[in-house]
């Protein structure tokens, strides 16, 4: 099982228009760093920290960043984000297609929002998926 650098943007993915914490995301990171793998927080407007605090969410996050706004990998160097996102979660559909692996998350909740459980099931598949066979480690 690969371990993964996990981000989340918190706009519209985390928290949502009405300053509420989307449903299900205490629980989620909870399964995410149980499972090994590490959370990282960007946003194209700032590094969210205390909106983590806020929210109960701090204590699972390992580093905070703050996103680019347009050619997301090319421009990681800029702005010192110095690991690679394994696993991207996004309300904006571009970051995802600019990176290896990752969710769109409706920047709306829907009734009963399951969209973090989903987030938890793909992220557990993205691992396994990883693991690197036999010949990839020994060639
Ligand atoms: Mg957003």
């Amino acid at each position: 099982m690969r371990q993964l650098n996990v981000f989340f943007d918190v706009d519209h993915t985390l928290v949502m228009w009405n300053g509420q914490l989307r449903p299900h995301a205490l629980e989620v990171f909870q399964r995410i760093k149980e499972q090994g793998h590490t959370i990282y927080v960007w946003s194209g407007v700032g590094i969210r920290r205390y909106d983590m605090i806020k929210h109960g969410l701090h204590e699972y996050v390992t580093g905070y960043y703050v996103k680019p706004l347009e050619r997301y990998k090319e421009r990681l160097p800029d702005y010192k984000v110095d690991v690679t996102p394994d696993f991207v979660i996004d309300d904006y559909p571009q970051v995802i297609a600019a990176f290896d692996a990752g969710y769109h998350i409706s920047d709306i909740l829907k009734k009963d929002d399951a969209e973090l459980l989903e987030v938890l099931r793909l992220i557990e598949l993205c691992a396994a998926e990883s693991e690197p066979t036999a010949d990839e480690t020994t060639a």
